[in-house]
C-alpha cells in the first residue's frame, strides 16, 4: 500500500515538474522574443533620435561637428560637408581633414585642457577649406570647441561649431581702412594750414599785409577742403545708417535735376568750353525718390566729368530713359577715361585715380562717386561704369521704375 502511495506520489511529482519545465521554457521564450522586439524597437528608436538630430543639425547655417578623444571626426553636419567641399570627413583625424592646423588648434586644446576654446582664423582665401575656388581676399572663421555633458564610452566627447564671419571682417577691415584714410585726408591740410599759421606768428609775417593776406588764402583754402571732407563723411554716414526716413521721396521730373546741376556748373562748362548734350526722349520723365540725393548724384558725375578733363570742348551726355520695368541715368564724356585696372576700385572711399595727380592738380575728396553709389543703391538702384580712355566714359545707373506713379508736385 505504502509503496503504491508512493509510486503514484513520485509520478504527481514528475507530472508537475514536467508542467513547470514546459511552462518555464514558454516564459524563457516569451521573455527572449519580448527582449528581440525591445532590442529592435529600441535600435528603430535609436536610429530615428539619431536622424532627427543629424536633420536639425544639417538645417544649422553654422558648420557642426562632433569629435571623439582621440581628435577623429563622428559627425559632419550638411554645412560642414559644404564648407569642405568634396574632402572626407567622417573618421578622419581633424589634422588631416582641416587642410590648416590654425583651423584646428582651438579643438586641439579643448581636447587637452578640457575646458571650452575659441580662436579667430583669418586665412587667404587659397588656403581656406574651400580650396582654390577663391583666390582673392581672405575668409574669416570663428572656430569653437567646447566638451559634452557625459559622453558615453567610445561616443564623440566633443563639439566644434564654424561660423564663417568673412563678412563682418570684411566690414571692420573696410571701416579701419576708412578712418586711416579720413585721418590721413585730414591730416593734410591741417599741417599745411599749422604751417601757415606758423609762418604768421612765430616769423611775423602778419606785419607784412601781402604776405600774410595770401598765406591766409591759402588757409582757407585748405579749410574749405576739410569742410568738404567732413561734409562727404557725413552724407555717406548718414546713407550708409540705414535710416527708415532717410530718403524723402517724392515724383519729380528728372529734367528739373538736370537744370539745377547744369546751373551750377555753368562757369565751369562755359570756361571749359564744354559742350552738355541731354538725351532724353521725354523730357517729362518722372522720377520717384529723393531729389536732393539724385541731384546730388548728377552733380557729382558730371562735375567729375568736367574736373578729370580740364581742357577745352570735352563732350558731356546726360541721358536719362525708361525702359521695361527700369529707368536708365548715364552720365558720359569722351575725356581721359579711367584705366581698366582702377575701374573695380573707383567707388571706394577716398580712391582716386594717379593719387598724387589728382591731389595736385584736380579738387576733390575721393569720396564723390561712394555718394554717388551709396545714393543709388538706397533708391534700390545700381550702378556700374565702362571706360575706353579717349573715348567714352560712362557711367550707367538702373533703378527700378516707381509702380504707383502719381504726377510730379
Ligand atoms: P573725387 O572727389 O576725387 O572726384 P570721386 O569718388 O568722385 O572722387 O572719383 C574718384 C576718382 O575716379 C577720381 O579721382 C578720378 O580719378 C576718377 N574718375 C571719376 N570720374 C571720372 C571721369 N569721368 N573721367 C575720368 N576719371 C574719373
Amino acid at each position: 500500500m505504502i509503496s503504491k502511495i508512493f509510486i503514484l506520489s513520485a509520478t504527481a511529482a514528475l507530472l508537475i515538474l514536467l508542467v513547470l519545465n514546459r511552462r518555464l521554457r514558454r516564459a524563457r521564450k516569451l521573455s527572449d522574443d519580448a527582449l528581440n522586439t525591445w532590442k529592435i524597437q529600441s535600435g528603430q528608436e535609436l536610429n530615428q533620435a539619431r536622424h532627427d538630430r543629424n536633420r536639425f543639425l544639417d538645417a544649422l547655417g553654422d558648420a557642426f561637428l562632433l569629435v571623439d578623444s582621440d581628435a577623429n571626426i563622428r559627425f559632419a553636419n550638411r554645412a560642414s560637408r559644404t564648407l569642405f567641399g568634396s574632402r572626407e570627413l567622417l573618421d578622419r583625424p581633424v589634422r588631416e581633414a582641416f587642410l590648416d592646423p590654425r583651423l584646428a588648434q582651438a579643438l586641439l586644446k579643448c581636447l587637452e585642457t578640457g575646458e571650452p576654446a575659441q580662436s579667430l582664423v583669418v586665412l587667404p582665401q587659397q588656403n581656406s577649406p574651400r580650396g582654390d575656388l577663391e583666390t582673392r581676399g581672405v575668409n574669416a572663421w570663428i572656430i569653437d570647441a567646447a566638451n559634452l555633458p557625459h559622453p558615453f564610452p567610445g561616443e564623440p566627447t566633443t563639439r566644434v561649431i564654424i561660423r564663417d564671419v568673412t563678412a563682418e571682417h570684411q566690414l571692420e577691415q573696410v571701416r579701419k581702412d576708412f578712418d586711416a584714410n579720413a585721418s590721413h585726408e585730414l591730416r593734410t591740410p591741417l599741417a599745411i594750414i599749422n604751417g601757415y599759421l606758423e609762418n604768421l606768428l612765430d616769423d611775423d609775417m602778419i606785419e607784412e599785409p601781402m604776405m600774410a593776406r595770401r598765406f591766409l588764402t591759402i588757409m582757407r583754402k585748405h579749410t574749405d577742403r576739410i569742410s568738404h571732407i567732413v561734409e562727404d563723411m557725413l552724407v555717406i554716414s548718414r546713407l550708409e545708417s540705414g535710416e527708415a526716413n532717410l530718403l524723402k521721396v517724392e515724383p519729380f521730373r528728372f529734367h528739373s535735376c538736370i537744370n539745377d546741376v547744369l546751373e551750377r556748373l555753368e562757369s565751369v562748362v562755359r570756361n571749359q568750353k564744354a559742350v552738355i548734350h541731354v538725351a532724353m526722349p521725354d523730357p517729362d520723365l518722372v522720377l520717384h525718390g529723393d531729389r536732393f540725393y539724385w541731384t546730388q548724384v548728377l552733380f557729382n558725375l558730371v562735375e567729375n566729368a568736367l574736373k578729370q578733363n580740364p581742357r577745352d570742348g570735352l563732350h558731356v551726355i546726360i541721358g536719362c530713359e525708361s525702359i521695361g520695368e527700369k529707368i536708365h541715368i548715364w552720365v558720359s564724356d569722351d575725356g581721359v577715361g579711367i584705366p581698366s585696372a582702377d575701374l573695380p576700385h573707383i567707388f571706394r572711399r577716398f580712391f582716386r585715380v594717379e593719387k598724387h595727380h589728382s591731389q595736385q592738380e584736380i579738387k576733390g575728396t575721393g569720396l564723390g562717386l561712394s555718394i554717388v553709389k551709396r545714393a543709388v543703391e538706397a533708391h534700390g538702384g545700381q550702378i556700374g561704369v565702362t571706360s575706353v580712355p579717349g573715348s567714352e566714359t560712362k557711367f550707367l545707373i538702373s533703378i527700378p521704375t516707381a509702380r504707383h506713379a502719381e504726377a510730379p508736385i
